[in-house]
């Protein structure tokens, strides 16, 4: 006779909207297990009983082969008395209190639904909210967990028969998919133009919108996470018309491509971003683009790549059904305001941009802009963490008695996080926070991401900086203690902590635009050794005054007059004065001299904006990292560059002075020597910088280990050159995978310090 046992199955993780439990009542039938299933807001609980070969096999299954969506974080399992189960059922969710389970990110439409969008036979023909438990809204429409339709932007649309038929079925594709809708029961677009008159409905909105694109005007478009605007992408007239009202002159603009056969008319897609562009997460892929390739020159102003996407949901697959395979799909907001979501707040603060709005009645209830991502060396670099990866957790190590910590983030790209348990909560791009409607997006995402985590902080760590937006916030947040941590050292303890490192010191070279030092100037420039509970400065670039502080981040020829001034003398006055001829350099050579209203900056971004300003490349920052991003682009590759030597420089008491390398430089440019050439030369000459200085570091501490990390390190050349030169001389390149290398990584770091800091009661 065979043996009956009785198992009851705790699962945590992801394992709520993403068919686990019709997985797990069709795995329970192959293997005639009888119990039950059911959702709580923990997780998910199984009661399984049946003959033990039977079982073994049930639960092998469940570990190895669960649903693609989901990701269990913890598996726990009791052997009980058998109680002689009958059947197998799915039972109704219990609402608890341990709020544990993990809200999924939102996913890509899947080839199913797109099969059922494009099938007039099926009741989902042409419908744009098509979705099914493998795809669809996740993070953008839940409010609070459990994560079931009442506390999603669904709870007011009552499901129809046949929905509601699909959704009860176990063995259907629909089963608790809790978005599930169809033209009888569900949301509908409408088009209207920019003051809210009704244009077109659910019956004519698809050709109205081809329309209104083919008439070069702008529409905005509502998303799974928020408002794009998007125009004909071949219409140079458009996009200088959408430049304008945007208030955003340089800034590339990404596009939208049908599909990735389009993709490749343009750019050059490597097995790699094919993937990535084709994930469930469908994030924006930073691509080469096909020299000579016929596409307008105000997408990507002075570029030789493009930010491209494919269509994720229903609505943009059925967009781009008709005449246009290539749409721009740019952020639906004023240049540096929060993205746009509702309804309403889009009448008013997008109507002065779109000429048309295209919308539904399907809420929005967590703001989040696409992600973005490059691939460098066959490796995903997420530059922008947000739509498909939030609210997935980083994993990372440590006590599980610690108290929940907050990391508010950093001033630019923000982004915060929540450190529960081993999980450290990274919340969707928040953006720039320099402004009330910025600081107020901050803290209402906090508030909801809180809720969605089921979480209240009782450590709060942010930049101690005194005059960020992000310590107003972080001051407001009722918690028992609040921990400053420096720059620098957050964005070293982010990629630490990404590369599994626990209580263990490293080399940390820390390379981005600016962060306030310990000692007031600022800093961006750093290598330093240290771990999470703090760091030691060893090198750094000499420091140069900036005249006039921020106007000279936003114009970097004034950083470089003073990079010329302050290591040059005369000499480089001299060649200031014949470089930038036509500005008036009188009143900035006093700020220089005086030190009046021209803070210190030691910023890697800085002495990029100085040289790219010498060249003539970049005189004005339109964007964040402009000057840098359009010299790292010229970059010399392959045996054209083989030759070219790396320029001299000084290194006194560890400080790093460039003042050979401009001399240099300045002859070079007198010669009209190409400016790709003095761009590479100068590449060179900071992995010769970083490299150097690691050796000796190195040599002296015997750490091997280098995090690389900060806004800087997104140049791929740099990243390269210098990840390929630690790797082959025996140390160990420590650099990013899941958060970004530039601020919107920085609350991870945060929060790991503090939590360190914590646990050595040294807080
Ligand atoms: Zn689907
Ligand atoms: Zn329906
Ligand atoms: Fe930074």
């Amino acid at each position: 006779m065979t043996r009956t046992t009785r198992y009851h199955i705790v699962i945590k993780g992801v394992v709520q909207g993403v068919g686990f439990r019709p997985f797990v009542y069709n795995l329970a039938r192959l293997w005639k297990i009888n119990g039950s299933v059911l959702n709580f807001s923990g997780g998910v609980t199984i009661e399984a009983e049946g003959e033990d070969r039977n079982l073994a096999n049930f639960l092998n299954e469940l570990r190895e082969n669960p649903p693609k969506l989901s990701l269990i974080t913890d598996y726990k399992i009791y052997e009980l008395p058998s109680c002689g189960y009958t059947s197998f059922k799915i039972l109704s969710s219990d609402s608890g209190t341990d709020k544990e389970a993990l809200v999924p990110p939102d996913v890509a439409t899947c080839p199913e639904c797109r099969k059922d969008l494009s099938d007039p036979a099926n009741r989902h023909y042409l419908y744009p909210f098509t979705n099914c438990t493998n795809c669809g809204p996740r993070f953008t429409i839940t409010k609070e967990i459990p994560y079931d339709r009442p506390y999603t932007a669904m709870c007011s649309f009552q499901m129809c028969d046949s929905c509601a038929g699909e959704y009860n079925d176990p063995t259907d594709r629909r089963f608790h998919a809790q978005p599930v809708a169809c033209p009888v029961c569900g949301p509908h677009v409408e088009l209207v133009d920019h003051k809210g008159k009704k244009v077109a409905g659910k019956e004519n909105w698809l050709q109205a919108c081809w329309d209104v694109l083919r008439d070069g005007k702008i529409l905005a478009f509502k998303g799974l996470g928020g408002f794009h605007l998007t125009c004909d992408a071949m219409n140079g007239k458009t996009l200088e018309v959408l430049r304008l009202r945007k208030g955003r002159d340089h800034k590339p603009f990404a596009v939208m491509c049908r599909d990735l056969k389009t993709t490749q008319k343009y750019c050059l897609v490597n097995k790699y971003e094919e993937k990535l562009l084709n994930s469930l997460q469908a994030p924006i892929v930073i691509l080469p683009r096909y020299p000579g390739v016929d596409l307008p020159q105000e997408l990507a102003p002075g570029l030789k790549t493009l930010g491209v996407m494919l269509p994720y949901t229903p609505l943009h697959f059925l967009l781009f059904s008709g005449p246009f395979a290539l749409l721009v799909m740019t952020s639906g907001n004023y240049s540096g305001m929060p993205l746009v979501k509702d309804n309403e707040r889009a009448l008013g603060e997008l109507g002065g941009i779109a000429d048309y709005l295209l919308w539904h009645n399907r809420g929005i209830v967590n703001r989040c802009d696409d992600s973005l991502s490059r691939v460098i060396d066959g490796e995903t670099h997420i530059l922008r963490r947000s739509r498909g990866y939030v609210p997935h957790p980083v994993t990372v190590r440590r006590e599980s008695t610690a108290p929940v910590i907050l990391g508010v983030g950093g001033e630019m790209k923000n982004s915060f996080c929540l450190l529960k348990k081993d999980q450290a909560f990274m919340s969707q791009y928040i953006g720039e926070i320099d402004s009330l409607e910025g600081e107020e997006n901050l803290f209402s995402s906090l508030i909801n991401f809180q809720k969605l985590i089921g979480v209240t902080p009782e450590i709060v760590a942010y930049d101690l900086h005194p005059g960020y937006a992000s310590a107003q916030v972080a001051r407001r947040i009722p918690a028992r203690t609040f921990i400053e941590t420096q720059h620098h050292h957050a964005h070293f303890a982010s990629c630490l902590t990404e590369n599994g490192i626990e209580d263990e010191e490293a080399i940390g070279v820390i390379l981005d635009g600016t962060g306030y030092g310990t000692d007031g100037t600022l800093w961006g420039f750093e290598i330093i050794t240290g771990d999470y509970t703090g760091f030691k400065r060893r090198s750094r670039l000499a420091a140069v005054p900036l005249p006039g502080g921020e106007i000279a981040v936003r114009q970097p020829w004034r950083t470089a007059v003073s990079y010329l001034l302050t290591f040059l003398g005369d000499a480089g006055k001299e060649a200031a004065r014949q470089i930038f001829k036509d500005k008036n350099l009188s009143v900035i050579e006093k700020m220089i001299e005086k030190g009046f209203n021209a803070p210190l900056s030691s910023g890697c971004g800085r002495l990029f904006d100085a040289v790219s300003a010498i060249l003539g490349l970049c005189l004005k920052n339109h964007y964040e990292g402009q000057a840098a991003i359009e010299l790292g682009e010229i970059v010399l590759a392959g045996t054209a560059a083989n030759h070219l030597r790396p320029y001299p420089y000084e290194i006194e008491a560890g400080i790093i002075k460039p003042g050979e390398m401009l001399a240099e430089i300045i002859r070079e440019r007198a010669a009209c020597t190409p400016v790709e050439i003095i761009s590479t030369r100068f590449h060179k000459t900071l992995v010769k910088i970083i490299f150097k200085a690691v050796q000796e570091i190195s040599l002296l501490t015997g750490l091997k280990k280098v995090a690389l990390s900060g806004g800087t390190w997104q140049n791929p050349y740099l990243f390269l050159s210098v990840k390929n030169l630690l790797t082959a001389n025996g140390y160990q390149p420590l650099y990013h995978h899941q958060v970004p290398a530039n601020d919107g990584g920085i609350a991870l770091g945060q929060v790991m310090i503090a939590h360190w800091r914590w646990l050595k009661r040294c807080v």
